[in-house]
């Protein structure tokens, strides 16, 4: 990448990094930056710094948010009793977008897997365990129906069931290795109201 100037190659690099991004997207969007307005550059630098800073965990479902409890733990007319366990932000997204489910979530941010060396401890279940010492009636688990979220499944049902409260899975309807993300609303509602217990 000689034929470009230093900082030039430098935004390139920077943007390649992230997911997603080969060095042609990455080439395309550095120049699409600089022949943006100066200001517009600014907005989008502070977005990304202040999105960074001022980020955190929700206290209650640990899903990503800008205030200490997010909106949906906030809010009243969720079912509060009814918990359903994600593996990240972008499947809560998923099934708020669907608009149909009213309990609250819990985020894991990943999923057991042995072989990636990612534990139990390592994924917020602890934080899970916690919350079922309040008034909790189901728990739902709707992690990915990849290897590692099926070991999670596993894995969260026995650690619950002693405890007297309901486990249901997600219906199968999911396809396998599916990103919960990637699925149309209608498939989510299916596979959340075909839930089984387990
Ligand atoms: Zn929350």
């Amino acid at each position: 990448m000689e034929y470009y100037s230093g900082q030039i190659s430098k935004l390139i690099e920077e943007l390649s990094s992230l997911p997603g991004i080969g060095s042609k997207t990455a080439q395309r969007l550095a120049f699409h930056i600089l022949n943006m307005p100066g200001e517009r550059v600014e907005e989008l630098a502070g977005a990304l710094v202040n999105a960074r800073k001022n980020i955190c965990y929700c206290k209650e479902c640990y899903t990503l948010t800008d205030q200490e409890i997010c909106p949906i733990c906030k809010n009243d007319r969720r079912e509060h009793e009814t918990i359903m366990v994600v593996e990240t932000p972008r499947d809560l997204a998923a099934y708020e977008k669907t608009g149909k489910y009213e309990g609250v979530y819990h985020v894991l941010h990943g999923a057991i897997s042995p072989m990636l060396g990612i534990g139990p401890n390592d994924i917020k279940l602890k934080e899970l365990i916690r919350r079922l010492e309040g008034d909790v009636k189901e728990v739902i688990i709707a992690t990915n129906s990849s290897l590692e979220g099926e070991t999670t499944a596993m894995y969260i049902s026995k650690l619950i069931k002693p405890t007297g409260v309901k486990v249901t899975r997600i219906a199968s309807g999911v396809p396998v290795g599916g990103d919960l993300e990637c699925i149309d609303e209608v498939t989510l509602l299916r596979a959340l109201e075909g839930r089984v217990e387990l």
